[in-house]
Parts: structure tokens; C-alpha cells; sequence
């Protein structure tokens, strides 16, 4: 933490003002951060700044409480500025919100909770596993108890921002003898694991701030940092929905940032006098746009009633924000090639004012987060075993 957040900035009337000082920063690293496919710290450290990691934390616990609606919105802002930025707030604030919002009253969860909220910590997710690919409903790690205490060892593929991380929430099977799908979630702190990176060298095509390489994560801690929900629920009322809305956020986030530049060339070309078929495609981008927008927003509204309300999560909600998760993901990717089209080499350089071309190699991620087709399977599946609500 840099201190204490400038006057103002904090008012929690207006958050989203302290979010776009801290994508300000997040733009201006943004090159350099996908060049070197290195941690954005500076953003990491102005989003800590003005305590924005604690966002999706209730005020008991000492977070800012935001809504669904606010926390969408600063994902998005945030994506127009660094993808990978924008990302790493995102999926942080779905492991404070789990851990927040199934601790129940278990005393060591809300101590690690509010202690790395002062701290303004920052939480990885290692729910990928060798082995398992994106099914996050199925681990092959266990939590074993000995001596008073407990232990895993996790071979988890994909783990962004494990090298900068103060935790980690893991998923794993309660016990030696449970089945796959018989699953917790365990807060892991830096100082209870060894890592050890695995597999392939981070290099990829994009989202290459989020440093997502694969860890062997062993860790010893105490039987109070296991939540106390399933982790079937967990996943059901708040890490999927809350992943899905925030992400579509960032991507919505990046797509809008390369419309905004595709139209600023129309622009520019229409003034020098040139006439192209940008025009056109500048309005199927923008209604594309709109329907992104509008799914979002009732997504918010729909998942509002079980995240602010407190209503158990349907089959009908899953369905939904699954949808959106594949829908955002390709039509992002849609909008960011038309751009790129209008644009044309402008748009295909990696510098300019015109560039899409790191947004477009971010966005290319969006579909495997959680491979659509698995999201597709579900859902098809869901739809034959019971009624649309
Ligand atoms: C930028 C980025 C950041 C990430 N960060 C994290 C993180 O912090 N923590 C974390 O745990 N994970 C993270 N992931 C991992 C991610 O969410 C998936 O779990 C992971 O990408 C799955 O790996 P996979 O695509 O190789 O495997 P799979 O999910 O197995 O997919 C491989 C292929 O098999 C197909 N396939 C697999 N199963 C099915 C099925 N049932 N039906 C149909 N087709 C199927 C898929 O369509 C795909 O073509 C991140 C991924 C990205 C891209």
C-alpha cells in the first residue's frame, strides 16, 4: 500500500472516479506491460492507492461494498485502458468476494480477510489443474489432514499473477477418499505455500501482463482457512456469475476501445475528404456494441438477486450468465476485427493511435477462459433437464 487515498478520490459516491485515475495509469504501462509480458505494477499499485482492491468486499469487513453495476463498469473502463490490468482486478475481486461472502463465521477466514483488506492483499485463483483442463467442478488434489494440520499439492496449469500474489484460492477435493466433484476452497497464504513454476514459459499471444504461468503449489495451513461452504456452492452463487459479469466487463471494456478508435479514423478520413466503407462497418460495430451492453446490463439485474439479495442461485441464472460469458467473448472479438478492418494497416501495426492489434490478441483469450464449449455443454445440458425461468 502507497498510502492513504487521495482527498475525494475515495468518496465513495463516486468510485468510478478512482477507477479512471487508475486506468490513466493502466493506459500509459499498457504497451510496455504486453511487450515484456510483465505485472502491470503500477497500475496494480494506484488501483491499491485508492483501496479499489477491496471492491467487491462489504464495508464490515472494511472493503467499499461496491454493486454489481459499479464493479461491471470499472472492469470496463479498466479494459478500454490494459486487458491484462483490467483482468487481474477482475479476477482478484471474485476471490475476495468468495472469501467474503462464504466465510460464514469462521474466525480465521474473517481475520486473513480483513487483514489483507488493510493490506489491500492481492488473490490468485488456482482452480485449473493438470489434468483437468477448465473444468472447474473437478479436482484431482486433496486436502489431507495430519498432525493437526493440513496440506495439498496442486499441479494447477494456469495461475495468473501467482509470481505477485500475497494469497491464493485453491480448489481441491475435501479429503483423500472424496470423489472429483467433492470440492473446497482453501485461502492460501503466500507465507503457507511453496511454488514452483511449471510447464511452458509465459509467453503468449495476449493478456501477457496477467503472468499466468503453471505452479506446483504445496501448502500447509490450518483447517479454519478451508471455506466452509462446498465449493459447489461457492461456485454457484458467486465465483461463476461474479467471473462471468467482470470478465464480459473487461472485454466489453476492450472492444469499446477499439471502436473508439476505428471511429476516430472514419473521422479523420472523412475530414481529409476520403470516402471508404469504414462508415458501415462503424455502425454494425456499434450495434454490436449496444447488444453487448444491454446483455450486460441484464445480467446485473439478474444476478443482483442473488448476489445483493441473498436468493439461491438457479439453473436459469447459470444458463445465463454462461451465455453472456461465450456471447462477450466472441462478439468482443467481432467488434475488435471490424475495427481492425476499418483501421487496415493502422489498425494492424502494434504502435499508433489506430492499433488494435494488442486488443485483438487480448481478446483472443476471452474464449478460453473456461473453453466456451465447455459453457455451451452445460448449458444444453441444463436446458434439457429443465425449464428456461
Ligand atoms: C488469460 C488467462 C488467464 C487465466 N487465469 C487463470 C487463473 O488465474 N487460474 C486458473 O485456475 N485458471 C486460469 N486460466 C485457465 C482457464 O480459465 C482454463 O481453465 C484453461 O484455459 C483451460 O485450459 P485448456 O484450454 O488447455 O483446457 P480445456 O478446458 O481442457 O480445453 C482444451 C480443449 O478441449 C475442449 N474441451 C475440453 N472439455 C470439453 C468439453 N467437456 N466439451 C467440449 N469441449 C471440451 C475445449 O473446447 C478446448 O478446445 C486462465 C486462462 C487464460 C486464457
Amino acid at each position: 500500500v502507497t498510502g492513504a487515498p487521495p482527498a475525494g478520490v475515495s468518496d465513495p459516491a463516486d468510485p468510478l472516479a478512482a477507477v479512471r485515475l487508475a486506468a490513466a495509469v493502466a493506459r500509459d504501462h499498457a504497451p510496455a506491460v504486453d511487450r515484456e509480458a510483465v505485472f502491470p505494477s503500477a497500475s496494480v499499485a494506484t488501483l491499491r492507492r485508492y483501496r479499489l482492491m477491496a471492491a467487491a468486499v462489504p464495508r464490515r469487513f472494511g472493503g467499499l461494498e461496491l454493486d454489481l453495476a459499479t464493479m461491471t463498469a470499472a472492469a470496463r473502463i479498466l479494459g478500454g485502458a490494459c486487458g491484462a490490468t483490467a483482468m487481474i482486478w477482475s479476477m482478484h475481486q471474485v476471490q475476495v468476494a468468495c472469501i467474503a461472502r462464504h466465510a460464514g463465521g469462521n474466525d480465521t477466514l474473517v481475520r486473513l480477510l480483513r487483514s489483507g483488506v488493510a493490506d489491500q492483499f492481492l488473490v490468485a485463483s488456482a482452480t485449473s489443474e493438470r489434468g483437468v483442463g477448465g473444468d472447474l467442478r473437478t479436482s484431482h488434489a486433496h486436502v489431507e489432514r495430519r498432525a493437526g494440520e493440513c496440506h495439498l499439492d496442486k499441479h494447477a496449469t494456469v495461475v495468473s499473477y501467482g509470481g505477485q500474489a500475497d494469497a491464493f484460492l485453491v480448489t481441491a477435493r475435501r479429503g483423500a477418499g472424496s470423489p472429483p466433484g467433492d470440492q473446497v476452497a482453501v485461502l492460501v497464504r503466500r507465507a503457507d505455500a511453496e511454488l514452483e513454476q511449471a510447464g511452458a514459459a509465459w509467453n503468449p499471444m495476449g493478456m501477457r501482463g496477467t503472468c499466468s504461468p503453471g505452479y506446483r503449489i504445496r501448502a500447509r495451513f490450518g483447517a479454519g482457512q478451508v471455506l466452509p461452504t462446498p465449493f459447489g456452492d461457492v461456485a454457484a452463487a458467486t465465483m461463476v456469475p461474479l467471473s462471468h459479469l467482470l470478465w464480459a466487463g473487461v472485454w466489453t471494456g476492450l472492444a469499446t476501445e477499439a471502436f473508439d478508435r476505428a471511429r476516430r479514423f472514419v473521422r479523420e478520413r472523412t475530414l481529409v475528404g476520403g470516402l471508404s466503407s469504414g462508415e458501415h462497418r462503424l455502425a454494425t460495430a456499434d450495434q454490436l456494441l449496444i447488444g453487448l451492453e444491454a446483455r450486460l446490463a441484464d445480467a446485473v439485474q439478474r444476478y443482483r438477486l442473488v448476489y445483493d439479495g441473498g436468493g439461491a442461485p438457479t439453473s436459469g441464472l447459470g444458463v445465463c450468465l454462461n451465455a453472456l460469458k461465450v456471447a462477450a467473448s466472441t462478439v468482443s472479438v467481432d467488434i475488435a476485427e471490424l475495427a481492425l478492418e476499418i483501421c487496415g494497416m493502422a489498425g494492424y501495426q502494434e504502435d499508433g493511435p489506430y492499433t488494435v492489434a494488442r486488443i485483438l490478441r487480448d481478446l483472443y483469450s476471452a474464449r478460453l477462459m473456461i473453453a466456451n464449449d465447455r459453457l455451451l455443454d452445460a448449458n444444453a445440458l441444463n436446458l434439457l433437464l429443465t425449464r428456461r425461468d
